[in-house]
């Protein structure tokens, strides 16, 4: 398996819930900027304050506090599963002066899919589990397996908010895609299947 991997896709595919356990089985960091982002909002940090308002809109967070963000954890890692990030061409010509991505991981799905699985989608702020109430309902009413917390929706995945981010989405992707396509690091994964289906398809996409 190759171990530098990026996942690439609209809101809503699957990629964090693929993320995890792809990184948990190559013993290699899962690192989603959107995650990253929104901690640094929680801790009302500087780079929280200034990332806010683009957060709130669905817009793209301005490359280069991204790029700051997360330049660190990437520089001399031997392994990671990169997750919402390269969102542009800026993105990801500025992430190959960083490191050396292996593979790019496209999840493909349905807008009509995309918002029926973000309407859905209830988080724990507590330690971060991702649930759906169609697709992967905690055991008890909206409150987290794992540590018995009240689960939220993310204020992001109200629908006109879902409407603009697959809007900026669908703009900006085309260009990463032939980036990667171009390097033959490309590979598209179907994500309409369970869970179980789609994680078989990436582990084939990174064998
Ligand atoms: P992304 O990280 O791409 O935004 P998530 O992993 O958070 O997407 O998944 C979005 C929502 O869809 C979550 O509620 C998640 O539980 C659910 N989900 C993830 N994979 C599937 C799947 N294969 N089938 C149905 N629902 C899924
Ligand atoms: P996500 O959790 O990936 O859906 O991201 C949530 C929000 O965080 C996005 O709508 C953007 O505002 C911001 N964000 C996440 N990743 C990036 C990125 N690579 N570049 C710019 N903004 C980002």
């Amino acid at each position: 398996m190759v171990r530098k991997i990026v996942f690439l896709g609209p809101p809503g595919a699957g990629k964090g819930t693929q993320a995890v356990r792809l990184a948990h089985e190559l013993g290699a960091p899962h690192i989603a900027t959107g995650d990253l982002l929104r901690s640094e909002v929680q801790n009302k940090t500087e780079l929280g304050m200034k990332a806010k308002s683009y957060m709130d809109r669905g817009e793209l967070v301005p490359d280069e506090l991204v790029v700051a963000m997360i330049r660190g954890r990437l520089e001399n890692a031997s392994g990671f599963v990169l997750d919402g990030f390269p969102r542009n061409l800026k993105q990801a010509q500025l992430l190959s002066g960083v490191t050396r991505v292996e593979r790019a991981v496209h999840f493909a799905l349905s807008r009509e899919e995309i918002v029926k699985r973000l309407s859905a989608r209830r988080i724990c702020t507590q330690c971060g589990q991702v649930y759906n109430l169609l697709a992967r309902p905690p055991k008890h009413d909206e409150i987290c397996d794992a540590c018995h917390t009240r689960l939220v929706q993310r204020s992001d995945d109200r629908p006109e908010v879902i409407e603009n981010r697959v809007e900026v989405y669908t703009r900006e992707i085309k260009p990463v895609l032939e980036f990667y396509q171009n390097q033959g690091a490309l590979r598209e994964v179907d994500a309409r299947g369970s869970v179980e289906d789609v994680y078989r398809a990436v582990k084939r996409a990174v064998s």
